[in-house]
C-alpha cells in the first residue's frame, strides 16, 4: 500500500515536471520565432498553437475574400482561386483600399504604365503550424504575396513575381506605400523609421526571398501591441 502511494507521488511529480517542460520549450520556439519571423513548431506547440488560434478569431472578426469574383482576384499559389478564402476584417479592408493604389504607386515608379486590373498570388493568409503563435497570420492580418498580375489598359497582363531581383524597385516601392498606409491609416509607430520596414518583411530576412510577407500590425494608442509580432 505505502509503496503504491509513493508511486503515485512520483508519477503525479513526474507529469508536472513533463508539463512546465514543454511549456518552457514553447517560449524557446517562440523566442527563436520572434528572431526569425517564422519558425516551425514542435508537435505539442502546434497543438497549443491551434488552440490559441480558435481563441484569437473570437477577439478579431474574421471574414472570407471572394478570390474569384471580387474586383481584387487571387490564388493560393499552386491553387485554383475560391470565394472561401479566410482572411481577417481589417486585412480584407486594408487590401481593398490600399493594393491598387500601391501597386500603380509602384508601376509609375518603374516607369510602367497603370494597371486595370490586379491579380494576387500569395503564399497563405491563415496561421500553420510553420508559423508561430505570434505571428500574425494567426488571427489572419497577414498575407504572403508571391507576385502580382497586372492587366494595362491595353490589355497586356505581367506577372511581377516578388522572387526576381529585377523586380525589387517595384516591391521596395509597394512596400514603402503599404507602410506608409499601415501608419497613417492604423496609428503602426514606424519601424527603424522606414515606411518599407513597417507592416512587411521582405529580402532583408533570410526566410523572405519568395515572397513579401504583409501585414495589418495590432496597434493601439500609437504603440503595437506586445502579444503580436510588430509585422
Ligand atoms: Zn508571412
Amino acid at each position: 500500500m505505502k509503496s503504491k502511494l509513493v508511486f503515485i507521488f512520483l508519477f503525479i511529480l513526474m507529469a508536472t515536471y513533463s508539463n512546465a517542460e514543454e511549456v518552457e520549450s514553447l517560449d524557446n520556439i517562440i523566442l527563436e520565432a520572434e528572431e526569425t519571423g517564422e519558425s516551425v513548431l514542435s508537435p505539442e506547440a502546434a497543438e497549443e498553437y491551434f488552440l490559441e488560434q480558435e481563441s484569437l478569431k473570437g477577439i478579431f472578426q474574421q471574414t472570407k475574400w471572394l478570390e474569384c469574383s471580387d474586383d481584387i482576384t487571387g490564388n493560393y499559389s499552386g491553387f485554383g482561386c475560391t470565394n472561401r478564402r479566410g482572411i481577417s476584417a481589417i486585412l480584407e479592408e486594408f487590401k481593398n483600399r490600399n493594393f491598387y493604389v500601391c501597386v500603380n504607386q509602384a508601376l509609375a515608379k518603374v516607369g510602367k504604365p497603370q494597371a486595370v486590373d490586379l491579380h494576387v498570388t500569395h503564399d497563405g493568409i491563415q496561421g500553420d503550424a510553420n508559423h508561430s503563435p505570434r505571428s500574425l497570420h494567426a488571427e489572419a492580418r497577414a498575407v504572403d504575396v508571391d507576385s502580382f498580375v497586372v492587366t494595362y489598359g491595353s490589355g497586356q497582363s505581367e506577372r511581377i513575381s516578388f522572387k526576381y531581383a529585377s523586380n525589387n524597385a517595384f516591391y521596395n516601392e509597394f512596400r514603402s506605400c503599404w507602410g506608409r498606409a499601415v501608419h497613417e491609416q492604423n496609428g503602426c509607430p514606424l519601424i527603424s523609421g522606414r515606411y518599407d520596414l513597417t507592416g512587411s518583411i521582405g529580402k532583408e530576412d533570410r526566410n523572405h526571398q519568395n515572397h513579401v510577407h504583409v501585414s495589418v500590425p495590432y496597434c493601439i494608442g500609437g504603440n503595437y501591441s506586445s502579444r503580436f509580432f510588430r509585422r
